[in-house]
């Protein structure tokens, strides 16, 4: 491992893979990333991978959009495949919720971006397998799906690597160094690595490196569960993205078997180092049942494995994409709040743009300041 780096990314999941990636392309040099695990062994590696359009805000909205379009060409883009499938996204709703996701999908269309209204009717011939008796309507978005997170993040690190980025796996950073309002480097358990440009993209680790804490980061790590289940025999292999806004269940298929989520209160706070990491059965419960009313013939499916990640929440449910933060060459990119996988292409560019050009161009990642977290004379923590 190199002992000076013009640019030391801290975190190799989505966020530092795609901006030591665009960092690199825009022309930086003497880029070192370093992960405490392997390349994507973070919660990038449990993510869903989900990539839809349909999302509450129109930045998000416009930078998952453009991220996209990079996910349609990933292998002319980086190198490599990463396993994306076009499969469609179908968000479907009740009564209640109806309002909001057809204002969405309105914000969608009026954003030229492709989103189809259906009525009952039309969500069971396009899904006859399930069951919309309490149902009114869905948007749909045929263009979306989902992609391999691992392949995503690794054809990034190798397209990386290809334009000089070294990537130093199994060093953990112990502490990030400063010196008179200045990044001075990182201490690591292999030694000191001198720097004046740091970006701090460790997930739910991220507030445990901070260095300021006068100015805290409100980011807390809560427990995100998904289970992966066994599919009945003569089902389509390749079924619908899918989330019902009345169950609150999230499904995707690869052959055999599905992805199955289901939203639930995110209460406890965890510590990134010491989590409980066996999926609890109360929801896998909660699950199978939800997806046995919606989908009654899969009444029968089973939990085949579960796994139980971290999300790195924020107040507002907006990651912090910024900098210099309280210090010359301090950069951060944390806080995704359990989606953070389907913006990381294009948020690294808009960060990578911020850190060379002092103003991300090609993307507004504005929204996502860390100044949104200050009232008159403090910082608001959490
Ligand atoms: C169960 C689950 C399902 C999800 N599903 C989706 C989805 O369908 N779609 C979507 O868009 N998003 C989804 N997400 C969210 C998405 O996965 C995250 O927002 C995104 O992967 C965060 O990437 P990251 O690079 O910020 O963090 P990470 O991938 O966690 O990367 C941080 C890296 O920092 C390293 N690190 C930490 N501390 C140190 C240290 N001291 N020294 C050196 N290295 C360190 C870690 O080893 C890790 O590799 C999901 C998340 C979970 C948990």
């Amino acid at each position: 491992m190199r002992e000076t780096a013009d640019i030391v990314v801290i975190g190799a999941g989505a966020l530092g893979c795609s901006v030591s990636y665009h960092l690199a392309n825009l022309g930086a040099k003497n880029i070192l990333v370093l992960d405490k695990g392997a390349i994507c062994s973070g919660e990038t590696s449990k993510s869903g991978g989900f990539v839809q359009t349909h999302w509450v805000s129109l930045d998000e909205v416009r930078l998952i959009t453009r991220s996209r379009e990079l996910f349609w060409e990933w292998e002319d883009n980086f190198g490599a495949d990463c396993a994306y499938v076009e499969t469609g996204y179908l968000h479907v709703t009740g009564e209640e919720r109806e309002p909001t996701v057809r204002s969405i999908h309105e914000m969608l269309l009026s954003e030229g971006i492709e989103s189809h209204w259906l009525d009952r009717r039309e969500i069971k011939k396009l899904q006859p397998i399930i069951n919309v008796s309490d149902l009114t309507a869905a948007a749909f978005e045929p263009r979306s799906g989902w992609a391999n997170p691992v392949k995503a993040v690794q054809s990034l690190a190798a397209a990386a690597q290809s334009k000089g980025v070294e990537f130093a796996e199994g060093v953990t950073v112990r502490q990030i160094s400063h010196r008179g309002g200045k990044i001075d480097g990182v201490e690591t358990d292999q030694g000191f690595v001198s720097t004046r440009c740091v970006v701090l993209c460790a997930g739910p680790w991220t507030p445990l490196l901070h260095p300021l804490a006068s100015m805290p980061l409100p980011i807390k790590a809560k427990r995100g569960q998904v289970c992966y289940i066994n599919r009945p025999g003569g089902l389509p292999k390749n079924e619908l993205a899918f989330y019902d806004e009345v169950t609150g269940i999230y499904t995707h298929t690869d052959g055999d078997t599905s992805l199955l989520g289901i939203d639930f209160d995110f209460t406890d706070v965890w510590d990134p180092n010491r989590y409980n990491r066996t999926i609890d059965e109360d929801y896998v419960e909660m699950a199978l049942g939800a997806l046995a009313h919606r989908f009654p013939i899969l009444g029968t499916a089973q939990l085949v494995r579960g796994v139980v990640g971290l999300y790195d929440f924020t107040p507002d449910g907006h990651p912090i994409v910024d900098g210099p933060i309280g210090l010359d060459g301090y950069y951060v990119a944390a806080g995704f709040s359990g989606a953070g996988f389907k913006s990381s292409p294009m948020m690294g560019l808009g960060l990578a743009e911020l850190i060379l050009k002092g103003k991300a161009e090609t993307v507004n990642i504005d929204f996502v300041s860390f100044a949104r977290y200050r009232d008159s004379d403090h910082w608001i923590g959490w």
